[in-house]
């Protein structure tokens, strides 16, 4: 739930197959009670979340033709994702995205 603009290459393109995964989890009727409950999921933005990224995999020049089934954009709200913890965690321990975070805080103001 980070910026994707930050993102470096290998975590865009990471989050960008876990979305895709959870969908399938999902719908083959697996449990992502667990991804919930630790606060990793966010139900009712897989849609929007999934369309920003690829938004991004464009943008850089990566195919993508992975579309989720609009069904997705009513999902119900279940799940909670704090951007901030994300944002730090994720600048914290690459240093790819912390570089990307800075070049990028200095032109715009990332939340
Ligand atoms: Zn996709
Ligand atoms: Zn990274």
């Amino acid at each position: 739930m980070v910026d994707p603009r930050i993102m470096c290459r290998n975590h865009l393109l990471g989050e960008h197959s876990e979305i895709h995964l959870f969908v399938w989890n999902i719908d083959a009727g697996h449990s992502v009670r667990g991804y919930i409950d630790k606060g990793l999921l966010e139900i009712h933005n897989l849609y929007d979340r999934h369309e920003d990224l690829a938004r991004e995999l464009r943008r850089r020049g990566y195919r993508h033709n992975s579309e989720l089934d609009a069904k997705w954009k009513m999902a119900k709200k279940e799940g909670s994702i704090d951007r901030q913890k994300s944002l730090r965690a994720l600048i914290g321990r690459c240093a790819k995205c912390r570089e990307r975070y800075k070049r990028f805080a200095v032109t715009r103001n990332v939340v």
